[in-house]
């Protein structure tokens, strides 16, 4: 049986019509629609500013209750989740992964500190 999950229900995303990072909400239509909920399952998140919607699988979406384990290391080739704070070894400071683009390679957007906005390559 797969395990239930519960995505966080308010990140912080990257939203593309805003082109900016702006708090997203978790559509509650399709969280509570009554099926069993795993990680394959879609997430519809809005954004709170102009109300598009962006679609996340849960193998992408951090999880409820995981939020404050020890930052991550970037690497390439590990794979993200978008509420995960990551630590980047050049850069020398801590980022919120804030966006996905499943592309080739797949690429995160990660909101840092001080460089702000910067597009990172994982699962390679
Ligand atoms: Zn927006």
């Amino acid at each position: 049986m797969a395990a239930t999950f519960s995505p966080i229900e308010e990140l912080d995303l990257y939203c593309r019509f805003c082109n900016k990072v702006i708090p997203a909400q978790l559509d509650r239509s399709i969280a509570e629609s009554g099926r069993v909920l795993d990680r394959l399952s879609t997430f519809e998140y809005y954004c709170t500013k102009c109300f598009k919607t962006a679609c996340y699988t849960g193998t992408d979406l951090l999880e409820q209750n995981t939020q404050n384990e020890t930052p991550r290391t970037y690497k390439p080739t590990d794979h993200f989740l978008l509420g995960e704070t990551i630590f980047h070894q050049s850069f020398n400071e801590h980022g919120v992964v804030v966006g996905k683009d499943n592309g080739t390679p797949s690429r995160i957007t990660v909101l840092f500190e001080k460089s702000g906005l910067k597009k990172l390559i994982q699962d390679i």
